[in-house]
């Protein structure tokens, strides 16, 4: 057999050494092997180890183009979800501390802020959630720091970064290798010059004066707490804010940040970008509106232009597993199977599944379950909830108006709500006075008037938002929220005051609380 095996390629030996292990042992050597350590796969690891199965997980970090790498946990923990809110955190910080002022605090001196100590603070954050998530693998799942490709359907081949080859037979592979910030194509410069999330929450340094490229999640989130610690900040949008959501909203989230300081560069296009002997970065763009040309420099351009999943090393095409050919995502059934028998993806790699934490999270608890043959349930993807940690933070579960014309029909919907210019609370924080508060409602017009989406802005916004998505989930009508009776004073309590709609053509805005 091992004869047999001597053969020139790489995956013929690999598939030798994987057939003499299961002739030897007449088993696999674990249950589950998990490829991708992440939010998803270490959820979906310790739910199937704890249900008694014998799980290896291997995760691996590719350092970023600028060398940026990090350890155990996945996007949400070293440079993601954690270490943005974090440092929107911060931002607001800075924000209370000049209303304080106001309010009679008496601090000596401008507020500065020291990128530095803000970093040092984020960075140790996320080492010591690097450290926990190897601890809760302790003796519980097989940990290895190795680059998992896929030999067959029962194969996983680890490669250390020494090069070093480990074979790994299971039962089940899951992937979940989520996904890395795309550079855009065809911009000279973009990728030499440029840096991305996955390097912006680990610079030592001030990023300074920064062009922020892209208008959705990242790139609103990211010019946000930039803006809100002190730097010159400037958006570049090709079209719209915040594309899929509310465009009402988005509007406010947008109106909010150019009042807070965060330029804005509305439909404009980025060409090139140079690297000057002064070390500045000069950006040149069309404005599309005009087709005119322009250029500035700064000292930092961030890509926010999406994210590209991370298969290219998996070796899927080998096993003809069958991907999106235009997001080169895995195609997926409701049961998180690909089209490989005992091969399953989940998390940002699955096609059309939302890039969030908790969806990857639930989704691998749930198919651990399946797999160990303790449950049958397969995750809801509808209705999920979720929040855009801008200055004017933005919540929303369900539908946007916009969208729910599209399914429904515009007569068939009713968009309700309520706008007050002198919320009490937000009136008294002077850097937020010029808020409105509208929370939107958009439900059926006839028969139960069943809501179809809601939508928050103002401080909170997840933890607002959080709260209504159950109800939600539980089926709330419009009625439902006017019979709840809010909570004085709060922000949230505008949500169950929703009342005019915007068919009645009335005005929306209420003065007092
Ligand atoms: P990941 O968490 O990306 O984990 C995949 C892991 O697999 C990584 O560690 C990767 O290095 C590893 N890997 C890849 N290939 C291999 C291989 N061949 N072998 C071994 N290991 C491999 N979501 C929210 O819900 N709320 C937020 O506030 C939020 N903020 C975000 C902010 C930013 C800047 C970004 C970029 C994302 C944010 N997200 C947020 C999205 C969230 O981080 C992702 O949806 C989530 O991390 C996806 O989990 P996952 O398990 O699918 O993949
Ligand atoms: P995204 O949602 O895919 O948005 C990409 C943005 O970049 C869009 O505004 C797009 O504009 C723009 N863009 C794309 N190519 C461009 C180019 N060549 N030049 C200029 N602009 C370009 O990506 P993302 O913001 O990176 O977010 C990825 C995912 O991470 C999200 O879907 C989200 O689920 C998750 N995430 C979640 C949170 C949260 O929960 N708070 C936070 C961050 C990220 P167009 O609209 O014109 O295409």
């Amino acid at each position: 057999m091992a004869a047999l095996c001597r053969g020139r390629h790489r995956w013929k030996r690999t598939n030798c050494l994987y057939v003499l292990a299961r002739n030897l042992t007449g088993k696999f050597d674990y249950d589950l092997v998990v490829i991708g350590g992440g939010s998803g796969g270490l959820a979906c690891s310790k739910e199937a180890a704890q249900l008694g199965q014998k799980v290896a997980v291997l995760d691996y970090v590719e350092p970023s183009v600028r060398g940026t790498k990090w350890g155990l946990g996945g996007t949400c923990v070293n440079v993601g979800c954690i270490p943005k809110k974090l440092m929107h955190q911060t931002a607001l910080l800075g924000t209370a501390v000049k209303d304080a002022k106001k309010y009679g605090w008496q601090i000596p001196g401008p507020v500065c802020h020291d990128w530095a100590t803000m970093a040092e603070a984020v960075q140790n954050h996320v080492r010591s959630l690097n450290w926990g998530h190897r601890v809760q693998l302790q003796d519980k799942v097989k940990y290895l720091n190795i680059k998992g490709s896929l030999v067959n359907e029962h194969t996983v081949k680890g490669l250390t970064k020494a090069g070093k080859e480990t074979i790994l037979t299971a039962k089940n592979i899951v992937i979940a290798t989520g996904g890395r910030p795309k550079y855009p194509a065809n911009i000279p410069g973009a990728m030499e010059h440029g840096i991305t999330s996955d390097d912006i929450f680990w610079l030592k340094k001030s990023p300074g004066k920064t062009l922020v490229v892209g208008a959705s999640y990242v790139a609103l989130e990211c010019a946000g707490f930039l803006t809100g610690i002190g730097l010159d900040t400037t958006v570049m949008v090709r079209s719209i804010a915040l594309r899929g959501f509310d465009q009402q909203m988005a509007g406010l989230v947008t109106d909010y940040m150019e009042a807070y300081g965060t330029k804005f560069a509305w439909k404009c296009v980025p060409q090139r970008v140079d690297k000057l002997s002064s070390g500045a970065l000069q950006v040149t763009w069309t404005d599309t509106k005009t087709g005119s040309e322009h250029k500035d420099t700064y000292d930092s351009v961030l890509w926010a232009v999406g994210r590209a999943p991370e298969t290219k090393a998996l070796g899927l095409d080998k096993l003809g597993l069958q991907l999106n050919k235009e997001t080169g995502k895995v195609v997926l059934g409701a049961d998180e199977s690909t089209s490989v028998p005992n091969i399953y993806a989940f998390g940002d790699i699955g096609e059309g599944r939302p890039e969030l934490t908790p969806t990857a999270i639930k989704a691998g608890k749930l198919l651990a379950r399946r797999l160990a043959g303790q449950s049958t349930e397969l995750m809801n993807y509808d209705n999920v909830p979720t929040t855009v940690f801008t200055p004017l933070e933005y919540g929303c579960v369900g539908l946007s108006e916009e969208e729910a014309e599209k399914r429904h029909g515009k007569d068939s919907i009713e968009h309700v709500g309520y706008r007050t210019t002198t919320n009490t609370l937000l009136a008294s924080a002077p850097s937020l006075k010029f808020v409105f508060l509208p929370p939107q409602v958009v439900c059926e017009r006839g028969g139960d008037q069943r809501i179809l989406g809601l939508h928050f802005t103002g401080p909170n916004a997840g933890e607002v938002t959080q709260g209504f998505a159950l109800g939600f989930q539980c089926g709330a009508t419009y009625s439902h929220l006017l019979q709840t009776v809010g909570i004085h004073p709060t922000c949230a309590e505008e949500v169950v005051k929703v009342n005019i709609t915007k068919r009645s053509g009335l005005d929306a805005t209420v003065t007092g609380c």
